[in-house]
């Protein structure tokens, strides 16, 4: 940590995700109990934090639940074969009670369906295929088995899945189709969730226009703050976009003050060597403390990862009385942004957010065409995966280095290349993340 940063400290790729992963968790630590919370219908709870804890209501299943059509039987009936079994009463799923035959005693079943309450007595179901042959066969009240089922075969026993009051989801869980379902299933129709992060994105550069604009022959779009707004979307935050900055010190440090009054501020551009790059001067002067200010990686290599205390907070409270506010220096160009905010913005947005930490997950594919690089930078390049299971394969898209929106766009994964790698052989398998 160096204030300001006159000696640079580019960590590893590992070293860096490692800071970020401190500074996550203390975040968590710090911030989860203070952070604000809302109820939102399950309907539209997807991708939402769990701010609460959601238990079992009852037992799941709330009775002994047959897996199968077929017949609940003794298994113990069933040791010579084919046994010949009095049916007394048939089960449907969602039977009233009083119509499921009490007990099924010795030489007696029941027929049943999937989903339906196994009675007392019967320790397994018999598939209705083994039950021979067929509902045809099937003389007066008595049916003829051909297969012998272990004890408990066929049947979820009651509060096998979870007990009465059993914690399901735990706070800080991220909602997926399947927790949602989960939720529903203890009829949950809202949920407790954490407010999202307002996340400020700040695009810097002298050149860069509002896309509404028409650009001048030497100006460029703003691209970056829309590709950082879907992922800050995608990530649990709320983007507020702010007007772009120029590169001159002034004006980039009044914007980078209004930016600090977020939850998380995200600069674009500015990080690199050149005369103009001036991000981290302006974070400088205004007594940011700097994590780190490059990792070995590429694309991405300038990236800038702090926090600052802004001068006054959104409601007025005195700098000294607030933990500071994290901001990332992300590399301008478009493929290096969205490579940066993915490694290492992502997990402090999701921390903020009040999410669980989660690692990141590499695919493996075989690589399609031979690849060299120089050592020393671990690379996250833009590239295409194709084919699944043990055919998966993975390449590079052709791309004019990392400015190539266009490259980017046609990309379905980076392919990961260590830092300590030259070559890796056509063929190989070799680690993917996924970008989407
Ligand atoms: P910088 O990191 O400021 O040196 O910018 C690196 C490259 O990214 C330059 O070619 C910039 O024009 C380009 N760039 C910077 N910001 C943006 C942006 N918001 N949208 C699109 N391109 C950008
Ligand atoms: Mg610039």
């Amino acid at each position: 940590m160096s204030r300001p940063p006159a000696a640079s400290t580019v960590l590893s790729f590992e070293e860096a995700r490692r800071v970020v992963e401190q500074q996550a968790a203390l975040i968590r630590a710090i911030r989860i109990q203070s952070s604000k919370t809302e109820s939102v219908d399950l309907l539209a709870s997807a991708g939402r934090v769990l701010s609460e804890r959601v238990t079992a209501d009852r037992d799941l299943p709330p009775f002994p639940r047959s897996t199968r059509d077929g017949y609940a039987v003794r298994s113990a009936d069933l040791s010579a074969l084919p046994a010949i079994l009095e049916v007394i009463g048939e089960i449907k799923a969602g039977e009233r009670l009083d119509r499921i035959p009490a007990s099924i005693a010795g030489g007696q079943t029941a027929s049943i369906m999937t989903g339906a309450p196994v009675p007392a007595g019967a320790d397994a179901v018999v598939m209705v295929e083994y039950t021979a042959p067929l509902n045809h066969r099937i003389e007066g009240h008595r049916v003829e088995i051909t297969r012998s089922v272990a004890p408990g075969e066929n049947i979820v026993p009651r509060g096998a899945e979870a007990r009465e009051g059993a914690l399901l989801l735990d706070r800080g869980f991220r909602l997926n189709p399947a927790a949602i379902a989960l939720a529903a299933s203890v009829g949950k129709s809202r949920l407790p969730v954490y407010k999202r992060p307002r996340v400020a994105v700040l695009t810097t550069g002298d050149e860069i226009v509002d896309i509404e604009a028409t650009p001048g022959p030497t100006q460029i779009r703003n691209s970056n703050s829309f590709s950082l707004a879907a992922q800050i979307q995608q990530a649990g935050g709320e983007p507020l976009l702010l007007p772009i900055a120029p590169d001159e010190l002034q004006g980039l440090r009044s914007l980078i003050a209004e930016g600090l009054k977020s939850d998380l501020l995200l600069l674009t551009g500015g990080v690199s060597m050149g005369r103009y790059d001036l991000v981290e001067q302006a974070l400088s002067e205004m007594q940011a403390e700097f994590f780190f200010t490059g990792a070995k990686i590429q694309p991405g290599r300038p990236v800038v990862f702090g926090r600052c205390v802004p001068e006054t907070s959104a409601v007025g409270t005195p700098a000294g009385d607030r933990p500071g506010t994290y901001f990332f220096g992300l590399p301008g160009n478009p493929v290096s942004t969205m490579v940066t905010f993915e490694l290492f913005a992502r997990p402090v947005l999701e921390a903020l957010a009040g999410q669980a930490p989660r690692s990141l997950v590499f695919l493996h594919a075989r690589l399609k065409k031979e690849i060299r690089v120089k050592t020393g930078l671990q690379r996250f390049l833009p590239a295409i995966l194709s084919g699944e299971f043990d055919h998966a394969g993975v390449e590079l898209v052709p791309w004019q280095g990392s400015g190539d929106i266009a490259a980017i766009a046609r990309a379905t994964c980076y392919l990961v290349i260590p830092a300590d790698r030259e070559c890796l052989a056509a063929g190989e398998w070799v680690a993917v993340m996924k970008s989407d």
